[in-house]
């Protein structure tokens, strides 16, 4: 089996690329993005500088490497993307296509494709959101979301694609820093508090959001792609769940290991993101269907953050 991640040297690609090479070999995991990434990546295995717009260059890398899945991480994110709505949708619908059309002809055998919370909106049900809800999302980057799940599962039902996908939360690693989401706060509270003590919050105390450690995410993305192609009844998207807790309750947490941390809240345009999400997410389906479990809760995450960045 041939891999190739797009988007590799990204918050999620990046440990997702390592993981992946400890368990079939680095020369089977081939990482493309449109630019480089760590030394630990760059140095492990093969890497192509691959535009996940141009359908032609993926093509010829899935033929050079015969690649037989797709991991499909190159996103424009929630915060950025409402900052160029028509980049966001061009870069989050085009590369999506791709992918589904290169397996639609047979040329690549499945696809991982990550959706979000972002899927949900301010009419959604806001605690324990069910897998089937209403969903009208307020965002160019939950439209976009939305909108690659109708057509992940059209191209199942009507072409055979096995593609997989997971409704991320908020994720939080200290080997990466996010690219420019509404839930980075929960990352960069950690290397402020270390740095200086201090966080200035761009959401408000009280905005409760799910979230994950990367290390949960990872152990879910490899399980659904492991899984025999009949337990994978969503071909939407599922939806998954870590931990839900407010800034305030974080900085709490945080506030135990080291004692002068402060935190001010400070609230801009992420804010009304934010509040157009879910605070917690059920996540039975993938429970049921695939054997999800987590393993972090909000003090272990806390623990390993400040741990490893130290
Ligand atoms: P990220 O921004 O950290 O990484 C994305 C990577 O894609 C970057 O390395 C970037 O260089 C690359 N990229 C951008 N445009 C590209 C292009 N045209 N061609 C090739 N590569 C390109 O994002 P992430 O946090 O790793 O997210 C990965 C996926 O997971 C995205 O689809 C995102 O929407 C989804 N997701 C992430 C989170 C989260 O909290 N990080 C939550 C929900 C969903």
């Amino acid at each position: 089996m041939k891999i190739l991640i797009i988007g590799a040297c990204g918050q999620i690609g990046t440990e997702l690329t390592m993981r992946l090479r400890e368990l079939y070999g680095n020369e089977s995991v081939i990482a493309g993005d449109i630019r480089e990434g760590s030394d630990e990546l760059m140095n492990s295995g093969p890497f192509e500088i691959l535009d996940a717009m141009d359908r032609d260059s993926i093509e010829d890398v899935c033929l050079h490497y015969e690649i037989s899945e797709v991991y499909l991480m190159a996103a424009m994110l929630s915060a950025t993307a409402e900052k160029y709505p028509k980049k966001a949708w061009n870069l989050n619908m085009d590369s999506l296509f791709h992918v589904l059309n290169l397996a639609r002809e047979g040329k690549i055998e499945k696809i991982f494709w990550p959706s979000s919370i972002a899927v949900f909106g301010p009419t959604t049900p806001k605690e324990n959101t069910p897998q089937q809800t209403i969903m009208e999302p307020s965002t160019v980057y939950g439209i976009s979301k939305q909108t690659g799940e109708r057509w992940c599962e059209y191209y199942h039902n009507k072409y055979g694609v096995d593609v997989r996908s997971i409704r991320y939360p908020g994720l939080i690693s200290w080997k990466t820093l996010p690219g420019g989401g509404t839930t980075d706060y929960a990352v960069e509270i950690f290397h402020e508090a270390l740095k200086n003590n201090h966080y200035d919050c761009f959401l408000s105390e009280t905005t409760n959001l799910p979230m994950m450690f990367m290390e949960d995410a990872i152990k879910a993305t490899v399980s659904i792609m492991q899984t025999k192609p009949e337990n994978v009844k969503q071909r939407s998207s599922y939806n998954l769940a870590g931990m839900s807790f407010t800034p305030q309750e974080i900085a709490t947490e945080i506030q135990t290991h080291l004692k002068d941390f402060t935190i001010n809240y400070k609230p801009d345009f992420r804010q009304a993101i934010a509040d157009s999400w879910p605070g917690s997410i059920d996540d039975s389906e993938a429970r049921k269907d695939w054997s999800w479990n987590n393993d972090y809760d909000l003090k272990k995450m806390v623990i390993e953050m400040i741990d490893n960045l130290k």
